[in-house]
């Protein structure tokens, strides 16, 4: 093969890589990045029906699937089909680890609301346990962009603000590919997300700029190739209902 013939066919896979690559559109936490548009959603056609082939986390009825952090049984509460946090009780998390998945998740932000910012109805769906898709209540309630719903947090907001009101389901149907590393620990390839919010698409295949945090962006560190899937107990009681993925490495 000539060189110019080696080049052209290197073409399709150095440019879908590059599209692939995205980066945070402003500076974190920056409160005058531009605030997602108020899109209305549908009515909601929840619950969803679990697929014939998925993994399903919560069903109503009890939290055998879930631990606490130290490895506990789960101290949240459930009750009419729903699982609510129970402030202070620290975060929960899957028994099974997962690492490419189509996941959606039903949740409600407390009703009535309380506080304002990042204090009403915060809580949140981490990938891996360490990739956070942000849960708040953003139904007229103004924060940072990249800390409202649907936002992956610290990193990007939003396309646009899908929320429904306090108290009524809303839903994530996430699709989330995980880093890649090398043998030596070296970052191959970054994560990327797919939201949609109430069944509007507010994260396009964005790429993760590493583990998401409050104030600062850290790097990719190796980790196994599955993890739990975590919910975050941010003192608020919101609900969540009829959780279950995909996995899409078979
Ligand atoms: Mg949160």
């Amino acid at each position: 093969m000539t060189r110019l013939h080696r080049s052209v066919a290197l073409l399709p896979m150095l440019t879908s890589s590059l599209l692939a690559q995205s980066t945070p559109p402003c500076a974190q936490h920056a409160r005058d990045c531009p605030a997602p548009p108020v899109v209305r959603p549908g009515a909601a056609a929840l619950p969803l029906p679990a697929p014939a082939d998925a993994v399903v986390l919560f069903d109503g009825h009890d939290l055998t699937k879930w631990v606490a952090a130290d490895g506990g049984a789960a101290g949240w509460l459930v009750r009419d089909g729903y699982l609510e946090v129970a402030a202070g009780r620290g975060a929960i998390h899957t028994v099974q680890g997962f690492g490419d998945v189509q996941l959606h998740v039903e949740w409600a932000a407390p009703n009535p609301p309380r506080g304002t910012d990042q204090d009403r109805g915060n809580s949140g769906v981490f990938l891996m346990g360490r990739y956070e898709i942000q849960v708040l209540d953003s139904y007229g309630n103004v924060t940072y962009p990249d800390g409202q719903a649907g936002a992956v947090y610290g990193q990007y907001p939003p396309l646009v603000n899908a929320s429904r009101p306090p108290g009524e389901w809303q839903s994530y149907d996430i699709v989330f590919h995980r880093p890649r590393f090398a043998a030596d620990g070296s970052l191959q390839r970054p994560a990327t997300v797919t939201v949609l919010h109430n069944g509007v698409l507010v994260q396009d295949g964005v790429t993760l700029t590493g583990p998401t945090a409050h104030q600062r962006r850290p790097p990719y560190e190796a980790h196994p190739d599955r993890l739990p899937l975590l919910l975050q107990d941010h003192e608020h009681p919101v609900r969540y209902r009829n959780i279950w993925l995909r996995e899409l490495e078979r």
